[in-house]
């Protein structure tokens, strides 16, 4: 079977349930790894994918763990680090709200001989021991090529692409944003493409997105592609574009490969996502973080440049997977991240 449809979905068992579980809190870290994640709204995979992903990792190492999530709020995440570090973590990972609330967070950690490792988005001038990721510029260049793709299928005439950036306080924001200008900019210089507005969306808020989306179609009623950051902001986009009937006539690109997401791909209303499996980014900071709770501090060949502080942090940066329709069934469902289930029923 070449690709998965939503037909197909009707011969599906019913879903196992598994996907809406999650894990928030955990054991004490003591003497263990503490983890805060930034909040739930900007994206499922906090709530559920990492912390699962996480809680698997320390689990099979037998290293004490706890994982907890900030839903948002600058001062309950820096509450949670300084909990977390008063009770006697030996490591802390993070993936950050902002930079400056988190340099506070790292500085706090530095200051308790708690090494950090900065969990998908780098703290800006933080200062974090690590930084485990995504090559975020090449996810930015996957969502312009799925997008160039889809637009070339549809043989629009001089598309008028939209775009939707993440939070402007996210520094992968800005690498997703190199990544598709650097494929976009050439086709708007040379007239193939028009530009047509862009715009962030504070802490990638999905109904700030809807907002936005709304009235640039308001203003741009020709708009007929939209690069949206990741799959959460894409199904706002949707649900703007439905009311207005054209879902499924204007491409919208995405990066999750959220249930959500891979179910608007599959009704043609999403051209692509971008699978970065958080079982991989998990392992490869449980690595780390494990290391360091025994005392090795591990060399890595790989390192990022903080633009910030412009020092290097050694890092490592996995390779992220582009998924279409027809590539569902190779990638996500071949690796389990989710199940065909999950996906027909969007459980
Ligand atoms: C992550 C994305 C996520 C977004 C919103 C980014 O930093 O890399 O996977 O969709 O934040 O949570």
């Amino acid at each position: 079977v070449a690709g998965l449809t939503m037909a197909a979905c009707d011969e599906a068992p019913g879903s196992t349930g598994a996907a809406s579980s999650s894990v928030t809190s955990s054991g004490n870290g003591r003497n263990g790894v503490g983890v805060v994640l930034p909040d739930s709204a900007s994206s499922p995979r906090w709530k559920i994918d990492h912390p699962r992903a996480l809680a698997a990792a320390f689990q099979a190492a037998g290293v004490p763990y706890e994982i907890q999530n900030a839903e948002g709020d600058k001062a309950v995440f820096q509450a949670i680090a300084a909990r977390m570090i008063d009770s006697g973590v030996k490591v802390l990972m993070i993936a950050n709200l902002d930079s400056v609330s988190a340099k506070a967070v790292i500085a706090n950690a530095k200051a308790h001989r708690v090494p950090v490792i900065d969990y998908d988005r780098l703290t800006l001038n933080g200062g974090a021991d690590y930084y485990v990721s995504y090559d975020n510029v090449a996810i930015g260049v996957q969502q312009a090529n799925g997008l160039i793709s889809c637009l070339r299928a549809r043989r629009t005439d001089q598309p008028v692409v939209a775009e939707l950036h993440g939070s402007p306080t996210d520094n992968n924001t800005t690498l997703f944003k190199d990544g598709y200008d650097s494929v976009l900019r050439g086709r708007y210089d040379s007239g193939e493409f028009v530009k047509g507005p862009d715009q962030f969306v504070p802490a990638w808020d999905p109904d700030e997105g809807k907002a936005i989306f709304t009235q640039m179609l308001r203003q741009w009623p020709k708009i007929s592609g939209v690069v949206a950051a990741n799959d959460n902001l894409a199904n706002a986009v949707i649900q703007v574009l439905r009311a207005a009937g054209l879902n499924g006539k204007v491409p919208v690109t995405g990066q999750d490969a959220t249930v959500q997401g891979l179910r608007n791909i599959l009704t043609g209303d999403q051209c692509m996502t971008v699978y970065k499996s958080a079982k991989a980014e998990a392992d490869a900071a449980a690595e780390l973080a494990i290391g360091l709770v025994r005392g090795e501090k591990k060399p890595l060949t790989g390192k990022v440049k903080d633009p910030g502080s412009g020092a290097y942090v050694p890092a490592v940066l996995l390779s992220p997977t582009l998924v279409t329709a027809r590539t569902i069934r190779s990638t996500v469902l071949r690796d389990r991240a989710v199940t065909a289930a999950e996906i027909c029923t969007g459980a």
